[in-house]
């Protein structure tokens, strides 16, 4: 969807569950922001801006940290933020990791719909890509195209015959968000053990994460689509991309890429200048876009 104005919630709402990496029980509160505020966790009192600029890690998760205050996995939050158009947003967390619910963004989605989302009176910005760039690591790349929309293309390859050589791509502008925003984590049950000795996955179970051992799928329930894994790769990388602090309008494709790669990528726009800033109303102008 193509939104003109900034979007905040209504009123504060809170959501719990553990973290899949600590295992830690945490709780996160969500409350209304004011125009150009942006989205901002708040641990300890200590205000960490979801912005690239805060990153700091990305074995298996994104992580952000300001004065010794750390947040882990804010990838998925992240990406529903973005996918239902919230441009400015408090989380306050007590604890070290968001809660990873039921592996997928559906969850913090219900959880914003509830209590509803407030237009605010001031014009959205988006980050509107003005050349083409191009980040690479050993085998994995990110190539990003001018565009009149936010289109992103995840493309995957697995030897492991479900996973496969799939691509999936989403449209902001045209698409509705639960083509992504319902697929689930997944993990290798050959890597469980492997993950859990560096101290990940923790809390990690088939209530969160999609299994598979070689060509099965473990959980009980089976796959919400048959390419779920690369609709999630597709949801992290939304999620990661929002740490530019603005929308994204371009053409995006991810040729395996993971947290590290999209970090890369944002950090290149940024320090390549690749991008302008422009009001919803000159885009929706200049594009003849329907609007929200
Ligand atoms: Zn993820």
């Amino acid at each position: 969807m193509f939104y003109l104005n900034q979007r905040t919630i209504y009123k504060k709402t809170s959501i719990n569950g553990i973290g899949l990496h600590s295992g830690d029980f945490v709780s996160i509160t969500l409350k209304p922001a004011k125009a150009n505020s942006g989205i901002i966790f708040i641990k300890n009192g200590v205000k960490i801006p979801a912005h690239i600029n805060y990153a700091k890690g990305f074995e298996f998760s994104t992580t952000i940290e300001n004065q010794g205050e750390k947040v882990q996995t804010i990838e998925h939050i992240m990406a529903s933020l973005y996918l239902l158009g919230i441009d400015n947003l408090i989380i306050e967390i007590n604890g070290d990791e968001v809660p990873i619910l039921d592996g997928s963004a559906s969850e913090f989605i219900n959880l914003i719909k509830k209590v509803g989302i407030k237009t605010l009176n001031e014009e959205k910005v988006y980050a509107v890509l003005e050349k083409d760039i191009y980040v690479e690591d050993k085998d994995k790349f990110i190539e990003a195209f001018v565009s009149d929309e936010p289109i992103f293309t995840f493309e995957a390859k697995y030897n492991n015959q479900i996973i496969g050589n799939k691509r999936f791509t989403f449209n902001q502008f045209k698409d509705n968000y639960n083509l992504v925003s319902p697929a689930r984590t997944y993990c290798f049950y050959e890597e469980v053990e492997f993950l859990k000795s560096l101290g990940l996955a923790k809390g990690g179970s088939l209530e969160n994460a999609v299994v598979f051992k070689e060509e099965t799928v473990l959980n009980p329930e089976g796959l919400r689509f048959d390419n779920e894994p690369v609709r999630h790769k597709l949801l992290d990388l939304i999620g990661d991309l929002y740490l530019l602090g603005y929308p994204l309008i371009g053409n995006i494709h991810s040729f395996k890429g993971g947290h590290a790669l999209n970090a890369k990528f944002v950090r290149k726009l940024i320090e390549e200048n690749a991008f302008s800033l422009k009001k919803a109303n000159e885009i929706s102008l200049r594009k003849n876009i329907k609007v929200a």
